[in-house]
């Protein structure tokens, strides 16, 4: 059996996963009519458990439902997640076409669909594909942590093809003159906006260490540098080119701490004080170090990047320092309504974070880009 076939053979499982937000056997209706439909499209695929199974095959393009919207991917950015996903170290389900930070446009209606038209230009909010609807987390819109959760590009067909199903609540209307492919940040961007302005408390004047400089630690920086906040952004070996683009998007300084010594840094731009708040995007044992180090009495700390492994650090720092700890995971359907606001203002852009664009058969080259540090930020487009 080949993987074509293979595919095929479970496909049925695959579709009734597609994002309708119901139970799987209520969309069997939709595994029919799929069967009939002839359009088939290229997408990448996770299409059996394991390390690696990731391969660019032909897959019939999903039918729209009535309740449904059908959009037409525009680009999709390439995440850790997707990495992961490729390496099976995040919870996948194949067969399952990766890809969920994605813009789009809409090419077909369901005819109990309303307020939404053809043509429009959407971010889309693939982390809601399956919910509850029900528990507390989905009634406070707090999804994230709906025990039954689903997100595209790992638990139901994401976007790194050329069609997606999507309900009209997961569709976000961006401003016309948004290209596509800053739309296509939407999803890691509204991270970096939950970190930045929803879940620390952190204003104008204050000073930032932002440690980490991959695209997470840039959105943040970006942020912080248009609310007036002055930030330090630190990498270590492999960062400097993503150092270099910090200092373009606003960083009142960058330490590479393989060669400076960061405290060093902190105390010359804070008068000895240490920042107001440290926001962890590498993920890094040393890095989360270099947070409690660098923050005065009384800071706060954000985690926004994930370690995926215990680590040792000096939990001391919390008390002699009292400082305030949270992390940040993903976003509200709130947080995608300031975003909305943020793109319109047009004083954040993203353009200068995209540094490759390749179709989905070049998908091996994207993931090198991404794994060896080599772009800040990898779109792929359907073919
Ligand atoms: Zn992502
Ligand atoms: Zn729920």
């Amino acid at each position: 059996m080949n993987q074509n076939e293979e595919f095929e053979a479970t496909a049925s499982r695959a579709t009734t996963l597609s994002p309708n937000g119901g139970a799987p056997e209520k969309s069997a209706a939709v595994v029919e009519k799929s069967r009939g439909a002839s359009y088939r499209m290229k997408a990448l695929v996770k299409f059996a458990p394991g390390d690696g199974n990731v391969d660019v095959l032909d897959v019939e393009a999903p039918v729209c439902g009535p309740n449904q919207v059908k959009v037409e991917v525009g680009y999709c950015g390439l995440c850790g997640t997707d990495i992961h996903v490729l390496h099976d170290t995040f919870r996948n389900f194949p067969p399952v076409i990766l890809g969920h930070e994605f813009s789009g446009t809409v090419v077909e209606i369901g005819k109990d669909v309303a307020g939404v038209k053809l043509g429009e230009k959407v971010a889309c909010l693939g982390a809601t594909a399956v919910t509850c609807g029900q528990c507390t987390y989905c009634k406070s819109g707090y999804f994230i942590f709906c025990t039954n959760r689903r997100g595209m590009g790992h638990g139901v067909n994401g976007a790194f093809t050329k069609y997606v199903l999507l309900r009209p609540d997961q569709l976000y209307r961006v401003p016309e003159d948004l290209p596509l492919e800053e739309a296509a940040l939407s999803e890691p961007f509204a991270a970096a906006i939950q970190a930045v302005t929803e879940l620390t408390n952190v204003r104008i004047g204050d000073a930032a260490l932002v440690s980490g400089p991959g695209p997470m630690g840039l959105l943040c920086l970006k942020l912080l540098a248009a609310e007036g906040v002055k930030t330090i952004v630190a990498g270590a070996k492999g960062d400097d080119k993503r150092l270099e683009a910090a200092l373009r998007f606003g960083a009142a300084d960058v330490v590479n701490v393989g060669r400076q010594d960061l405290m060093e840094a902190v105390r010359e731009h804070t008068d000895g004080r240490g920042v107001d708040v440290a926001f962890e995007c590498a993920g890094h044992e040393n890095s989360v170090r270099g947070c409690l180090e660098a923050l005065r009495p009384m800071g706060r700390y954000t985690q926004v990047g994930i370690c995926g492994r215990e680590i040792q650090f000096p939990i001391d720092q919390i008390f002699y320092k009292q400082l305030q700890l949270t992390g940040s995971i993903c976003y509200t359907a709130q947080t995608w309504e300031r975003m909305m606001k943020i793109f319109a203002q047009g004083k954040v852009r993203l353009n200068d974070l995209i540094s490759a664009k390749l179709p989905i058969s070049e998908w091996r080259k994207a993931f090198d880009l991404c794994v060896n540090k080599e772009a800040l930020k990898v779109l792929m487009y359907p073919e």
